[in-house]
């Protein structure tokens, strides 16, 4: 997080900017479309950059506010304060639609569905009579304040400016806030974020309705900035052109649709000016454009925010959560509850593969058991089926008696089932307290415009301190603010643990950790097993290291094949023929 002075700075920098005596009309003219199309930008960085959600469609949300207020004002005489309100009801009622066909689809069908529906609202607009057709609406009404009217370039940059300004401290705030995680998390897939309670279509929803609100106001401010529209800049041509200014700002960074704005701009006013002189009309100024674009991402493929940030230390002093706060945790299985976990005959079939095949066995409260077995043996799809990630073809998986198999993700962690991955699945760009904060989720209730306002700050602090609290315990205090990409996979699967101890759970399914530990990170990660059992938590781990299994586990299931072929305590285990067969491929 950037500490706010600078944004204070830059704000009152931006105030002072049109007070400069013989600033050039024309620079106030480029700034409002800066800003313009900053706004416009920055809900892509949420959308694009942070939710891994590409729209070449983001103009049409502007059409959709800079429609609502030219029809309201022009037409009914609705002051344009009020049509605000009006034009994001519509643009983000229309994202609410779209949303809920879109953000369904994946992979390169995500971004051909917004160049489709971009394509069709742009002909909706040229086609209706009482939108002007092609030719619009003109004499829209300029913003006022009390008797000062917004009539030149000069006047709306306040507006405009302003709600970069704020758009951007709210969006930032957004993104520092569990809401926040939440989104920063579907990037790296769905499935360890469901695995933590987030509901992750509802997330990609509100990034979507967001980005729109931002276009929406955007599209508004337009309208009152030239007081005409048309369709032209709200086709998909503008989109693509929006979601350039995100890329080359750097679609990870709020600030970056702001640099990314100014770059594209200025470059094009520059190229305009001196290119078309030089060699008359033939857009060669486009190619050019172009060219210096495609130029500019190689030498700096984030985008180019990053690259002035390096040059500007603002970061905040990473302090240490505070402790004091903590969570209420659930109420521990007693010995006596019988099996926590019964799975039953459960039978997983992928096409003609048998990945599990009708396995039957129990986990008790307050016990260490082991799942083991040559690779591909179905321990991996075992855990897929019991955290609902996979729901068993047949069978049945029961939590303390209750039915949990072909349950969602998100309900049965809610139960206090929590995992790691054999593939780690962290978010490599955020730090690890915010990763492990992630396995906090459903202990948190802040919303998104709590979190906006920043009236999260409450229930925030409680789940920094309990993410920073599990972090201590793993032994990874040290590593607290790197971000979890920079960290060795061994350590990086110890982070994983700390998340899922996030989530309060009675039950933890660990997937290979100790893989890549060295010997006494090994001794110290069965030290913090054996004292979670202590404290009553039960856990079933799957490892292929036999010593550090043996000396641990409780009790030990055996998989070959998809199928159980022994179970029992350790040493009953290391002595069975059938196993040692298993694992060694010859008969004992
Ligand atoms: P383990 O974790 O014991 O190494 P897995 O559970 O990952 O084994 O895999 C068991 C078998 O199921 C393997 O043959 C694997 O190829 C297959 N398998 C696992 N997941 C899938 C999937 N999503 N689709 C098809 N086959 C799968
Ligand atoms: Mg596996």
């Amino acid at each position: 997080m950037m500490e706010r002075w600078p944004i204070a700075l830059f704000a009152a920098m931006m105030a002072l900017l049109p007070q400069i005596p013989g600033i050039p009309p024309f620079w106030i003219v480029l700034l409002d479309n800066i800003g313009l199309s900053a706004l416009v930008a920055m809900g892509l960085v949420l959308l694009t950059g942070v939710g891994g959600l590409t729209s070449f469609g983001q103009a049409a949300f502007c059409g959709f506010g800079a429609y609502t207020t030219a029809v309201l004002t022009t037409s009914y005489g609705v002051s344009p304060w009020l049509t605000l309100p009006a034009a994001l009801l519509v643009s983000g009622s229309i994202a609410v639609l779209l949303g809920l066909v879109t953000v369904r689809l994946s992979g390169h069908y995500l971004p051909l569905g917004t160049i489709a529906w971009g394509l069709s609202l742009y002909y909706l607009f040229s086609k209706l009579e009482f939108l002007g057709r092609n030719d619009g609406i003109s004499a829209i009404p300029p913003l006022s304040l009390g008797p000062w009217r917004m009539l030149n370039a000069g006047a709306i940059y306040y507006a405009i400016w302003a709600s970069v300004i704020i758009c951007g401290v709210l969006t930032l705030n957004l993104l520092d806030s569990r809401t926040g995680r939440a989104i920063r998390a579907l990037r790296r897939g769905h499935v360890a974020a469901e695995s933590f309670g987030i509901q992750t279509a509802q997330a990609k929803l509100l990034v979507f309705i967001y980005a729109a609100l931002l276009a929406g106001l955007s599209g508004w401010l337009y309208a009152h900035f030239l007081r005409a529209v048309n369709p032209t800049p709200f086709g998909v041509q503008a989109g693509i052109e929006y979601l350039f200014v995100a890329v080359v700002g750097g679609a990870g960074h709020v600030w970056g649709a702001v640099a990314g704005a100014a770059i594209v701009a200025a470059l094009k006013e520059i190229l305009q000016g001196y290119l078309a002189i030089t060699f008359g009309e033939g857009n060669i100024e486009m190619i050019v454009f172009g060219a210096l674009l495609v130029l500019l991402l190689q030498v700096a493929p984030g985008g180019v925010w990053p690259r002035l940030a390096a040059f500007c230390p603002f970061e905040r002093p990473q302090r240490k959560p505070d402790q004091a706060k903590a969570l209420p945790s659930r109420a521990r299985p007693k010995i006596s509850a019988g099996g926590l976990l019964k799975v039953e005959g459960v039978r997983k079939q992928f096409g003609g593969v048998t990945a599990v095949n009708n396995v039957s066995f129990e986990v008790a409260a307050r016990q260490i058991a082991a799942l083991i077995g040559p690779n591909g043996a179905g321990k991996s799809t075992t855990f897929n089926l019991i955290t609902g990630v996979l729901a068993p073809t047949t069978g049945k998986v029961t939590l303390s008696g209750r039915p949990i198999n072909g349950r969602p993700p998100q309900e049965i962690v809610r139960y206090g089932v929590a995992r790691t991955f054999q593939h780690v699945k962290l978010i490599p760009d955020m730090t690890v307290l915010e990763n492990v904060a992630i396995g906090a989720h459903l202990r948190g209730g802040a919303g998104p415009v709590a979190s906006m306002l920043r009236l999260d700050r409450a229930d925030e602090a409680r789940l920094m301190a309990e993410a920073a609290r599990q972090i201590e315990r793993v032994g990874l205090a040290q590593q607290m603010h790197q971000t979890a990409g920079s960290l060795a996979l061994g350590q990086q699967r110890i982070v994983e643990v700390a998340r899922a101890l996030c989530a309060d759970p009675i039950l933890l399914l660990l997937d290979e950790p100790a893989a890549g530990l060295r010997y006494n990170e090994k001794q110290q990660l069965a030290a913090l097993l054996r004292k979670l059992r202590g404290e009553g938590m039960s856990v079933l781990l799957v490892e292929h290291d036999m010593g550090f299994v043996m000396n641990l586990a409780d009790h030990v299931v055996v998989l070959d094949f998809g199928t159980k072929i022994a179970e029992g305590l350790p040493a009953e285990i290391k002595t069975n023929s059938e196993v040692i067969r298993a694992y060694l491929g010859v008969a004992a």
